[in-house]
């Protein structure tokens, strides 16, 4: 090691799913860590076990459908469910599993030939822990003796579970400056600068493929039952707008044009974050397509944000819509007042978003929801003509909500992860069957059928 630089291996494992989408699906902290030892002196050796460009992969497998934005489909390689699904099955139950990312042994070679000084792997869903597994698995087989250290949100929701799975030397629930650092020096390698900020992600085509995402604000000041942002990112801070056009700007530069933000809370505090970053880009010669998978709160979206959004290069946008349910909002979030839905879209409309653009995230499955509070929000979007997305629930262990699901659920939720993925249901109950499901999915499918193409 005397004669050469430190190398860090930075791994994107893959996922095994019933199914996997790429909806601007980075690994945005491993990202972050990148820049920060690049800028420390060590090589940077990413592997993205995702990457639906592999070469050798696609002489195997057939090739995914990618979208001009940046989006579409995975490698996908068909394999046998795990017995613990299997065992709980239901007999009806039919869906195919699969492994989704570049071969295995293509993803062994390419760890093979790292020789690295430590490794980082991202995380991401709960039951997403076998790809995680395997990539671990690999890494500690050519290199028995180096650090191997996990982030993310299985690792910050689930730390013992990913410990005793990955045999990680590490896992961070959270991760800075100073906690990198300590894991790098008592690894007797250089260490980073302490104290600040984590920097926003590194840059160059080899990390961000056709598609790049940002993080405007950390967090969310909201903090609905379900969800697993007030444990992830407890604190709500907006964001600095020059140092995100900063970001933006370098990443423009190497020819990324479709921009996806991350955010949790995109619109809050959104004078001091949001608006100036917008005229910022307004100003500049840059002509991006910026997107927002995450949604954002329709409670905060005025007209004159909605406009400068149109004028800055927000092809679609994405709303928390959720239910039109009052009892709904009342009992987890509050986050807007249930009646206010159709003036934001008729606002969003005369601020020049077309309607097959503006889509609206539902929310079911969630414990001791009725199917007809789900079926009456679809309507009520429908009616809307709007684009609808069913975000079919997933238990997050340590959310307000967890022990409820716990209890709720016909599946023992607390032992395997692989339960809380929503594909399996994990929330099904006699007011809300699969079947049931499977209608709603229909009907969503209709009213979008009648939509642009978008
Ligand atoms: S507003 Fe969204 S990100 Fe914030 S806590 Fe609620 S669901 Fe989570």
């Amino acid at each position: 090691m005397e004669n050469r630089k430190p190398r860090a291996l930075l791994i994107n494992p893959p996922v095994y799913d019933f199914a996997l989408f790429d909806l601007f699906l980075k690994p945005y902290g491993l990202f972050r860590i990148a820049r920060l030892l690049a800028e420390a002196g060590y090589d940077i050796i990413y592997i993205d076990a995702l990457d639906y460009r592999d070469y050798a992969t696609a002489g195997v497998l057939k090739k995914p459908k990618r979208n001009a934005n940046g989006t579409g489909k995975f490698f996908r390689e068909s394999v046998s469910m795990p017995e613990v699904l299997k065992n709980h099955a239901a007999a009806d139950f039919t869906r195919g599993f699969a492994r989704y990312g570049v071969l295995q042994p293509v993803l062994r070679d390419k760890i093979d030939r790292a020789e690295p000084d430590i490794a980082f792997l991202a995380s991401g869903m709960t039951y997403w822990y076998q790809g995680l597994r395997e990539a671990a698995g690999i890494v500690r087989h050519f290199y028995p003796g180096i650090p191997v250290i996990v982030g993310g949100i299985y690792a910050g929701l689930m730390p013992d579970h990913c410990k005793a799975q990955t045999g990680a030397d590490r896992v961070c629930t959270v991760l800075n400056t100073s906690i990198l650092d300590d894991i790098l020096r008592s690894a007797e390698l250089p260490g980073v600068p302490r104290g600040g900020d984590m920097p926003v992600p590194i840059v160059g085509t080899g990390f961000w493929g056709d598609a790049a995402v940002m993080r405007l604000n950390e967090g969310c000041p909201y903090n609905c039952r379900y969800c697993s942002s007030g444990i992830l990112s407890p604190v709500f801070s907006p964001g600095n707008p020059e140092e995100a056009f900063r970001q933006f700007e370098e990443l423009y530069q190497t020819g990324i044009r479709n921009f996806a933000f991350y955010d949790d809370a995109f619109l809050a505090e959104r004078e001091k974050s949001l608006v100036p970053f917008l005229r910022r880009v307004m100003e500049s010669s840059c002509a991006p397509s910026f997107y927002t998978p995450n949604a954002v709160h329709v409670g905060l979206l005025d007209r004159d944000t909605a406009v400068l959004m149109k004028r800055a290069g927000f092809k679609e946008i994405r709303l928390g819509f959720e239910s039109s349910s009052r009892d709904f909002h009342e009992q987890y979030g509050r986050k807007y007042a249930a009646g206010s839905f159709n003036d934001v879209v008729a606002m969003l409309v005369s601020s020049g978003f077309r309607r097959e653009n503006i889509g609206v995230y539902i929310l079911a499955g969630l414990p001791g929801q009725y199917v007809q509070e789900v079926r009456d929000s679809v309507k009520a979007a429908s009616s809307e003509k709007v684009r609808i997305y069913l975000a079919e629930f997933s238990p997050v262990p340590g959310s307000p909500l967890w022990q409820a699901c716990v209890e709720a659920s016909r599946l023992p939720l607390e032992e395997e992860p692989l339960f809380h993925n929503n594909t399996f249901f994990p929330m099904e109950w006699a007011g809300f069957s699969r079947k049931d499901l499977q209608g709603l999915k229909d009907e969503v499918r209709e009213s979008n059928r009648h939509l642009g193409a978008g």
